[in-house]
């Protein structure tokens, strides 16, 4: 009989803190880089974090063999619609304390913010025709907090180009970060997939011009330049307002690939200027993936880890830290 109480009591005592536990809200995070995408069921699949540990290449008039694959313990799901991409993203965000800042089509942007006001910072990218006065008024009347996706790369186009010079004048300006992708994109970009992407045009020293010209524009550069480490440090080192995010590659290139890059930019002195990023797309199960990397990072402190999932967010946007609680 004592035994049975004495395991009632330790039943009682386990389920109480579990419950406690459970309330217990986690520490802020902010990812700074999310797609706000309709779903195409038609083109939404499953897919294996870490995928391009394979670059299997392609044969010339030969189909490219497919470098998404599943075959691995816990595929990622995609969702199946734009209601069921919203209601599995905000309530991971919620059930993780994440503030994302999304780019991307303005319905579903809309649609996120209107449902998770908290949760959602929209930005505003340089959609084709948009001229430079509407692209102010977007920034001024108070939806939209930061510029970018911007990705000239794709057009095979530097950022420096002096077609984007008079928008990057406008969030100088009005005091807006902007995110630029300077990076890869995996397997043949350039010759099966987006025929103007240009791999020299995510060389971090691009940034240089723009840099000289807006001598108060803050920079993110997404997908932290990889692979070009040494570029990137040399540019951080140059100028104090660059920062970086880890969107994109920490879930899609090999493990060891990842850690050496950021363990690099850590060790050269740069784990302020870290921001966490995703990337995410259709598959909301990304959040704890790419979580997980960094949880995983046995080479960085808390104190560091605090500072890529937060502290340097709040610190380059200049946002209320007590806001995010
Ligand atoms: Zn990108």
């Amino acid at each position: 009989m004592r035994n049975l109480v004495l395991a009632f009591t330790l039943a009682l005592t386990t389920l109480s803190s579990i419950k406690a536990q459970e309330t217990k809200k986690p520490k802020p995070i902010i990812d700074v880089h999310v797609h706000a995408m309709k779903i195409n069921p038609a083109f939404s699949g499953d897919l294996c974090p870490w995928f391009l540990s394979n670059m299997p290449g392609a044969i010339p008039g030969k189909p490219a063999p497919s470098f998404i694959d599943t075959d691995c313990a816990h595929p990622l799901k995609a969702a199946k619609s734009d209601e069921d991409f919203q209601q599995q993203l905000l309530a991971t965000a919620e059930r993780l304390n994440i503030t994302f800042v999304a780019s991307g089509d303005a319905e579903v942007l809309h649609r996120w913010k209107k449902a998770a006001p908290e949760r959602v910072i929209p930005s505003i990218g340089v959609a084709p025709g948009m001229s430079v006065e509407a692209f102010e008024d977007s920034l001024s009347n108070g939806f939209y907090q930061v510029m970018g996706e911007i990705a000239p790369q794709y057009q095979g186009k530097s950022p420096a180009d002096m077609s984007l010079d008079e928008y990057f004048a406008v969030a100088e300006k009005l005091g807006i970060p902007v995110g630029i992708h300077m990076g890869t994109g995996g397997n043949g970009m350039a010759n099966l997939t987006q025929p103007n992407y240009r791999a020299s045009m995510g060389n971090p020293f691009l940034l240089e011009d723009v840099l000289a010209r807006h001598p108060n524009l803050k920079i993110w550069v997404m997908h932290a330049g990889y692979p070009m480490i040494d570029e990137m440090i040399a540019l951080m080192g140059a100028n104090a307002y660059v920062y970086v995010d880890l969107a994109g590659f920490i879930w899609s290139y090999p493990l060891e690939e990842i850690h050496m890059y950021l363990r690099r930019l850590v060790q050269a002195g740069f784990g302020k200027r870290i921001l966490y990023g995703t990337d995410l797309m259709m598959w909301p199960e990304l959040l704890e993936t790419s979580i997980g990397v960094i949880e995983n990072a046995n080479y960085l402190s808390e104190d560091q880890k605090r500072d890529i999932f937060f502290n340097n967010a709040i610190r380059f946007f200049d946002w209320d830290p007590k806001k995010f609680e």
